[in-house]
């Protein structure tokens, strides 16, 4: 094993969560002991910090190009190969470099402090042509081909995970060339002129401030009929007047490497959206989305103490929806930074429960306070049976577990009768209202509380 090569940073943590099994396997490739890719982003995220000014930070792709010979070896044999080319990848590299392990034929090579990127091209060169002049491994006829692909920071975006997927579309252009080698370029992706208007666009709106908006979407306790939160939900008009959905939005800035500009932009959007409600006397929680790459961004909570901090807001009045299906992944990673944001005293919630794959016991796992069903359970608890099972039994596990539990989706009175008596305590949906824009949302409010003589009046803002 490899044990010597793997960073201090992608040691173990405690064992005390009771998963220690788990998150050794989650973070060490268990054949090669090297580190995987939560590694990988730790260590990147904290070398952009440290790498010195004006020189070049790199990381490389480098996989093997499966042959017939390899697809035909066992898995024993594989691992066998595995550890050996993990040996000599390493013993052509510099004490400061590092190694991980990312799939059964892909490793992710870190090379802090390059005074150029020509550097990085050599580095390149020199593993592959170490490489290729092995003698023999592992009892393989020939060595199979080898890729690699290097991206550079700085660059655009200060992410790392936007690094380590360039360095990776690199590698895959460098299984096609005749070199086995590529720098990644922005064409690669085939960036076209509309594309390249919208990241332009997209920049200016989130430097400037516009364009784009988190519209409010009330989220009602029913035993006491009141609004007790509001969801932020991102808008974005382009300057041709096109309106971009949410989805479509966040494709975007992934795909142009501005998840971390966003999240601040994100951030300080909800801040003061909390202050401007507070000044109204609105005193709700306010709940903003994540995505998958979010909980991978291990700077993420400290990002979100500090915006606190700074204005003054409780934790307890924000409150994270984030997707299902997004927690099982890399889940020592997520679990880790899951547990950061819950210690800072933040709500977190179960964004579109029923939707992903997890067990309903991982429930149990998760260090969060609540749940919310998918509106597409929701919108049939009246019509159809099986809609009707699944929701009693995810409100039946959350009140046992102690969470609360939310139904989005609630556009009718009939609906939210069912969800009523199936034990749901907060709904949210067209029934109260759309998601509108803040000034709107303070209205509806204000309207909602004047007339709040019993029964629910449905709202339909803009
Ligand atoms: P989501 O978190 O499940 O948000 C609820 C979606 O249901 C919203 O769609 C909302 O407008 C819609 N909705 C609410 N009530 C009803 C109803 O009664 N009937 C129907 N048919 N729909 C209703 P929207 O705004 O288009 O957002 C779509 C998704 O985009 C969100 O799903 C969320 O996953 C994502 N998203 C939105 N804003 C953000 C954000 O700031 N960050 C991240 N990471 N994701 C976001
Ligand atoms: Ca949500
Ligand atoms: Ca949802």
């Amino acid at each position: 094993m490899l044990t010597g090569s793997i960073p201090a940073s992608s040691t173990l943590a405690d064992d005390s969560s009771g998963h220690f099994m788990i998150r050794l396997a989650d973070r060490v490739d268990v054949a090669t002991g090297l580190p995987r890719m939560a590694g990988a982003l730790a260590d990147l995220s904290q070398l952009m910090r440290e790498n010195q000014a004006g020189r070049v930070l790199g990381v490389l792709a480098l996989a093997v190009v499966p042959d017939s010979q390899l697809f035909r070896r066992s898995a024993d044999s594989v691992n066998k190969l595995r550890i050996e080319a993990s040996r000599h990848i390493s013993s052509l590299l510099r004490a400061q470099d590092r190694i991980y392990a990312i799939s059964q034929r892909e490793w992710l090579i870190v090379l802090p402090n390059l005074i150029s990127s020509a550097a990085l091209t050599l580095a390149m060169i020199h593993l592959r042509d170490g490489l290729t002049a092995l003698d023999g491994l592992e009892g393989l006829t020939h060595l199979p081909r080898l890729a690699i692909g290097s991206a550079q920071w700085p660059d655009e975006s200060n992410d790392p995970l936007f690094l380590i997927q360039s360095a990776r579309i690199a590698r895959h252009f460098a299984e096609q060339s005749s070199t086995g080698i590529q720098s990644y370029t922005p064409e690669m992706e085939g960036e076209t002129e509309d594309e390249h208007g919208l990241r332009n666009e997209l920049r200016l709106a989130l430097h400037l401030n516009s364009g784009l908006a988190l519209y409010l979407q009330p989220q009602m306790e029913i035993a006491s009929n009141q609004c007790t939160g509001a969801e932020a939900l991102l808008r974005w008009q382009r300057n041709s007047g096109e309106w971009i959905t949410p989805p479509r939005i966040l494709e975007a800035i992934d795909r142009l490497g501005m998840r971390q500009v966003f999240n601040r932009w994100l951030l300080q959007q909800a801040t003061q959206i909390q202050l401007q409600l507070a000044n109204a006397g609105i005193n709700i929680v306010l709940a903003i989305n994540l995505s998958a790459n979010d909980l991978l961004d291990i700077e993420l909570p400290d990002l979100i103490a500090q915006s606190l901090a700074t204005w003054e807001i409780e934790p307890e009045k924000i409150l994270l929806e984030i997707t299902e299906t997004l927690m099982v992944e890399e889940s020592s990673q997520v679990m880790d930074v899951l547990n950061r944001m819950r210690e800072l005293g933040l709500r977190l919630s179960i964004d579109d429960f029923g939707t992903g794959y997890a067990g309903m016991s991982y429930l149990q796992r998760l260090p969060v306070q609540e749940v919310k069903i998918d509106r597409m359970f929701v919108g049939e608890v009246v019509s159809s049976d099986k809609a009707r099972e699944i929701v009693t039994a995810v409100t039946q596990l959350a009140n046992r577990l102690k969470m609360d539990t939310v139904a989005e989706g609630v556009e009718s009175a009939e609906v939210l009768s069912m969800i009523t008596s199936l034990g749901c305590r907060f709904a949210q949906g067209y029934f109260f209202s759309k998601p509108v824009a803040l000034p709107d949302f303070i209205d509806w409010w204000n309207n909602y509380s004047a007339n709040q003589a019993g029964n629910f009046s449905a709202h339909s803002g803009g």
